[in-house]
């Protein structure tokens, strides 16, 4: 049995804690903020988040799927919106699988009262990790204007992008990159009716793909939706930006003209614009994610990425995953062994979903729209379809599969080479469900293994 913190009680910190008590340890969660099932820690942030294959993995190996798929709205396709209003259903897979909307609040206050059921485990909110001696384990939190020093074997660092855990290990060999997209974001709630039904299909993920920019909308089981605004923080020629929507005429103008068919859906949208705040996006990689057989960083503090692969959490949760796995393999009181594994095994796939992320953005924004995109996505179904085992396209990979995130986005590569040759067939518009064409491109998987 080992003495463990978790610096970090959100989403991945709270499920850390569950796996490591779990297995016996005696363990410590200290967070910065207060307890989130007793004050409103997520004021006027709302976010929903995915679900995905992945994550249910982790969480059914920590013996919580259950009590987290009661709080989600399955989601079965992309329906998107166009300037007019008209509606597009782009089911997710061939085989009807969904990905599962969840308010982030009602996520971390269902994994910490998982979490608290186990006898050894001990939850300290308010207390801000300020300091961690990287050889002995011990960190220093400020707690009511004190002082608190807490002993440990081994410290996880689960305190997000911003990682206080993460900072100290800056101080020595540690390679880090900090990027910020151009892109920020804004929350608008979009309500039910007044009998409490949805004003849209709940069972989608709704997006407003215009380009440059996007918004889009996840199911609450309230039968509202929390809808996100993407947009690059300063205007471009080519696209608006949050500095020039500013005034209420401005953004009356704004929805206006790019999404008028969400104002009847939330007739207070420019208020809410207005009122919400404006966030941004960043990405982290750094390196080493453990060090001394000691001290390891997990979820967003060892990989913050942009959102628009729904797999932020997921991926903190398959790293949760992961290291369980590997403490069933080398023992529980092998922690330099088992940490050095899991750094090796998870910064490379840490890399790979943050490049497959930014490059589903521009698949969200932009080629939803776009009739090549959705004539490939009709191509790879029935090439799916018609050899299961050869052809699963890269959203089903990192979805709806447990294939290591960087032999998807490898996978994903040679796909896009493919395709663009497919595409580039003359007449394919016609042609795209005969057997020729599935012929020559099972003759290009070969050749290209
Ligand atoms: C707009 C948006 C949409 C997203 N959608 C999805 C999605 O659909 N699916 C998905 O999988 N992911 C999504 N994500 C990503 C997801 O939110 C993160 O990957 C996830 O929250 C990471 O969990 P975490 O526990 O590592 O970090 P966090 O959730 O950030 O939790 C970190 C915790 O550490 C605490 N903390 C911070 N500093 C200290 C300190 N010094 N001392 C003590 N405690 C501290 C914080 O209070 C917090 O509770 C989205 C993100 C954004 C921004």
């Amino acid at each position: 049995m080992s003495r463990i913190t978790i610096v970090g009680g959100g989403l991945v910190g709270g499920l850390l804690a569950v796996f490591l008590a779990k297995r016996g340890h005696a363990v410590k969660v200290f967070d910065r903020r207060g307890d989130p099932r007793r004050t409103d820690v997520y004021a006027g942030r709302s976010i929903n988040l995915v679900v995905s294959h992945r994550g249910w993995t982790a969480l059914r190996a920590a013996g919580v799927e259950e009590a987290v798929r009661a709080i989600t709205v399955p989601v079965y396709a992309r329906m998107t919106h166009d300037r007019d209003g008209r509606l597009n259903r782009v089911p997710y897979s061939i085989d009807n699988r969904a990905i599962f909307s969840v308010s982030r609040g009602e996520l971390n206050r269902r994994l910490l009262s998982e979490a608290e059921k186990l006898p050894n485990v001990e939850l300290h909110f308010d207390h801000k990790c300020v300091d961690v001696d990287l050889h002995t384990g011990e960190c220093v939190f400020e707690h009511g204007g004190e002082r608190v020093l807490e002993e440990a074997d081994v410290v996880f660092g689960s305190d997000g992008a911003f990682s206080a855990v993460r900072q100290k290990m800056m101080l020595g060999r540690f390679t880090y990159s900090q990027e910020y997209i151009e892109h920020d974001y804004k929350e608008i709630a979009f309500p039910a009716n007044a009998d409490g039904t949805p004003k849209m299909d709940p069972h989608c993920l709704h997006i407003w793909p215009r380009r440059f920019f996007m918004m889009m909308g996840l199911a609450n089981q309230d039968g509202g939706f929390t809808g996100t605004l993407f947009m690059p923080n300063t205007h471009t020629d080519q696209a608006p930006g949050f500095d020039v929507v500013r005034t209420g005429e401005q953004a009356r103008r704004f929805f206006g003209e790019h999404f008028p068919d969400a104002i009847p859906i939330a007739p207070d949208i420019v208020d809410q614009y207005l009122r919400n705040p404006q966030s941004s996006l960043v990405i982290i990689r750094c390196a080493p994610w453990q060090v001394n057989g000691r001290v390891a960083l997990i979820g967003d503090a060892a990989h913050a990425i942009v959102p628009f692969y729904g797999e932020g959490m997921n991926a903190g949760y398959e790293d949760c995953k992961v290291l369980n796995d590997l403490l069933n393999e080398y023992g529980d009181d092998n922690w330099a062994e088992v940490l050095t594994r899991y750094a090796a095994e998870r910064k490379p796939n840490g890399d790979a979903i943050a490049d497959l992320s930014l490059r589903n953005f521009v698949e969200m924004r932009d080629l939803v729209a776009d009739p090549k995109f959705l004539l490939r996505k009709k191509i790879e179904g029935h090439l799916q379809q018609r050899h299961p085992d050869k052809w699963l396209p890269l959203y089903s990979q990192v979805k709806f599969s447990d294939i290591a995130y960087k032999d998807a986005w490898k996978e994903g590569l040679r796909h896009d080479r493919i395709m663009e040759e497919v595409l580039a067939i003359p007449g394919i518009e016609e042609k795209w469900e005969s057997a020729e064409v599935v012929k020559r491109v099972m003759g290009m998987l070969e050749a290209t293994v």
